[in-house]
């Protein structure tokens, strides 16, 4: 999909809205986040506006995580971080504010806050847990 008129992400790419820029070739750009949860986070953006990683064409995903991979080394020898997390939050349900896919980059310190703060659940019984596991198999092999 080409770039569209009012997302923030397209004006970043195409130059109308400054970013902190960290890398750039002709399908990425990746930039700072204005709001980090530490500092050095950063984003991994396509070049195409797709709301979901779903529907982005298949010769982004490969350079989306090579990028990450690439700007993970260099926030931890920059920023002596010791770990990061790759976050893409898929959905408004998911905590997806921009509707323009986007990997997030998020360095990570020792003893620093929380980020994700959601507890987890158990299965009832084992076989619900197969039966979940089943329903879903079934419909990766339509
Ligand atoms: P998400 O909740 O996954 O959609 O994350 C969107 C991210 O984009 C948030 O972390 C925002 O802080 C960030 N963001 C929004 N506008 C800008 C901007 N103009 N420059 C840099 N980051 C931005």
């Amino acid at each position: 999909m080409p770039l569209v008129e009012d997302c923030v992400f397209c004006k970043i790419i195409r130059g109308e809205i400054p970013c902190s820029k960290l890398y750039e070739d002709d399908q990425i750009l990746a930039f700072l986040d204005i709001a980090p949860f530490n500092n050095g986070h950063a984003l991994i953006v396509p070049k195409d506006h797709h709301h979901s990683i779903t529907t982005l064409p298949a010769e982004f995903h490969a350079k989306i995580m090579e990028t990450a991979c690439k700007v993970a080394v260099a926030q931890m020898r920059v920023l002596k971080a010791e770990g990061f997390n790759l976050v893409l939050n898929n959905g408004r349900c998911a905590g997806q504010e921009v509707p323009h896919v986007h990997l997030h980059v998020i360095p990570r310190f020792v003893d620093d806050q929380p980020i994700f703060k959601a507890s987890k659940k158990k299965y009832d019984s084992i076989e619900e847990m197969q039966k979940t596991a089943e329903n879903i198999r079934a419909k990766l092999s339509e």
